[in-house]
């Protein structure tokens, strides 16, 4: 039997496990944290894609238990003028499952124990930092705690700043900072300021910014601030204050429920950098091959790339399957995905520069998001939300 090891236990990592197993593939999955992953502060949509592709491998029941439904968004200017309402929800097919809201840290765990109850392990505190072909096409991985694995394959899943995309490729691109901090927090000292399942979009004067509540009444809000590219540990030394009063500081003479929402925001909030990947000139190499992030990755602004790796996972599983030699099913894979991911990168890219700040741009939205939104546009469009993965 092939035997794959995976890098990465994040959202790919899992997923490709489980739909591996699907495929009658062996899999190990190697996880640098001893627990989780970092940056699990943050919450996500995972879009009716996404979950289609985890219901091919039967794993959307825990993701849907675990998450509410994202239905709709409704658009704000820092003005208060409210540009217009959409819905997330678009799917041809009625049996879909619709957009779900939850953590990553809910994410990762839900996707954990659901592999781990398929019998697939998952070793954590295993930080690959090489990995050689050997003379008869085996891949040997060694970890930065001394160990080795050795498989027939290997899948890095290992995320933005990925180890396996320089190993493939030592001149790989390097990820691009967008100049951008996503400030996330969580609160229940405010009222909800929109109904429960909708997602409010507001772009500030200085700072777009989302809101939407929990079932619980807990308002999950987010902000994109700019900010210059700092450490992890610099970036971990900002306190949830400081976090605080600058974003305020940013959303404060806007007329909107913004400024209120963060300033009744403790110590629950956590930021991270948005960057983007848009072009990774090689993928594979004989006996290696990358996903989800590591391949490609989005500025959060689209909220597709947990989808995204999602779908990469099945795509690779599928091509495993059906064709044995490892160099073979990485081509097809490339080739069924290359285009899609690439365009979700760009589309994220441009909505980021129409979020961000400015006279003339606030000015042409408030005038052109309406109308784009009454012909349907103005968030999630057909063409991603509507793929599906042919098992
Ligand atoms: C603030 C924010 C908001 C977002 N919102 C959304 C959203 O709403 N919807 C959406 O779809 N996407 C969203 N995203 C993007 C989404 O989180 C990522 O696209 C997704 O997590 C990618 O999954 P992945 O498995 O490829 O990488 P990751 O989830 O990053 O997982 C990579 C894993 O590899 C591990 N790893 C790294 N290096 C090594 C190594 N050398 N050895 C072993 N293990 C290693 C890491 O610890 C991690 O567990 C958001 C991202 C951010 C930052």
């Amino acid at each position: 039997m092939t035997n794959a090891l995976i890098i990465g236990g994040g959202i790919a990592g899992a997923v490709t496990a489980m739909a591996l197993q699907k495929a009658g593939i062996d899999a190990e999955v190697f996880e640098a944290y001893e627990t989780g992953a970092d940056d699990v502060g943050a919450f996500l949509v995972v879009f009716a894609n996404g979950m289609a592709a985890l219901r091919v491998i039967g794993a959307h029941g825990p993701v849907v238990a675990n998450s509410f439904p994202a239905e709709r968004v409704e658009f704000y200017s820092g003005t208060g003028k409210r540009l217009g309402e959409r819905p997330l929800a678009r799917s041809a097919d009625a049996t879909d499952v619709g957009p779900r809201t939850l953590t990553r840290a809910t994410l990762y765990r839900v996707l954990h124990d659901e592999a781990r109850r398929r019998g697939i392990a998952v070793r954590h505190g295993k930080r690959l930092v090489a990995a050689e072909t050997v003379s008869d096409r085996r891949v040997v991985a060694s970890f930065g705690d001394g160990s080795h694995a050795e498989g027939d394959l290997l899948i890095g899943a290992d995320g933005i700043h990925s180890v396996v995309r320089k190993l493939i490729d030592p001149a790989a691109p390097r990820p691009r900072y967008t100049g951008q901090n996503t400030v996330c927090g969580y609160t229940r000292d405010v009222k909800p300021p929109s109904a429960p399942d909708t997602y409010t979009m507001i772009y500030g004067r200085r700072a777009f910014f989302g809101a939407t509540a929990a079932p619980d009444g807990e308002v999950w809000w987010f902000a994109n601030v700019p900010g210059p590219e700092r450490s992890r540990q610099d970036l971990a030394a900002v306190t949830a204050d400081q976090w605080r009063h600058r974003v305020v500081a940013l959303l404060d003479g806007d007329r909107t429920p913004a400024a209120d929402v963060v300033r009744a925001t403790g110590e629950h909030i956590v930021a991270s950098h948005a960057y983007d990947l848009a072009a990774t000139p090689r993928w594979f190499s004989d006996t290696m091959v990358i996903i989800g992030d590591a391949a490609h990755a989005a500025a959060p602004n689209a909220a597709q790339g947990a989808s995204m790796a999602i779908e990469d996972a099945v795509v690779l599983a599928k091509c495993l399957r059906d064709r044995p030699e490892p160099r073979r099913a990485f081509g097809a894979y490339e080739e069924l995905r290359r285009a899609r991911v690439e365009r979700v990168v760009a589309q994220s890219a441009l909505m980021a520069r129409r979020s961000a700040p400015g006279t003339l741009r606030r000015l042409v939205r408030d005038v052109m998001l309406p109308r784009s939104v009454e012909r349907g546009g103005g968030g999630a469009d057909a063409w991603l939300t509507d793929y599906r993965v042919e098992w």
